[in-house]
């Protein structure tokens, strides 16, 4: 597995995206809303590996949540698969705890499954497969 991004809880996606293109010395190179997550997304490159920034759109959104209990910072780490449904068979059967029954859709054209952080030394873990169509 590659590690495809990691996911940044923000509060403010505008004020977050000028911090994150002063720090990385680019610009975000899209942004992006999930209707289904409740959220706004923004992405940089960073070598072979992304950045996601996240911003809530409503209250209900695990973003906001996540900033309500921890406040800002790293929600969870995005693992590449090619086949996510074998992964997600394979990981069900080795004990970990997957928080969707089905993939996803998930921001930036994949499909994606989040592992429940009791099974990952309390990380978020996502499995995305790119959405090939
Ligand atoms: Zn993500």
């Amino acid at each position: 597995m590659k590690l495809e991004h990691i996911g940044i809880a923000v509060k403010n996606l505008e004020t977050a995206n000028d911090l994150y293109a002063l720090l990385l010395g680019e610009k975000h190179y899209k942004t992006e809303t999930v209707e289904s997550e409740q959220v706004n997304t923004s992405f940089f490159k960073t070598g072979s590996s992304k950045v996601e920034l996240l911003e809530a759109t409503g209250p209900e959104s695990a973003i906001a949540r996540h900033i309500e209990k921890r406040g800002e910072g790293i929600h969870h780490v995005a693992f590449e698969v090619k086949d996510i449904y074998a992964e997600m068979e394979r990981l069900k059967k080795a004990g970990f705890r997957l928080l969707n029954e089905k993939p996803k859709r998930g921001a930036d054209n994949k499909l994606v499954c989040f592992i429940h952080p009791k099974s990952a030394n309390s990380v978020l873990v996502e499995l995305c497969q790119q959405i090939t169509e």
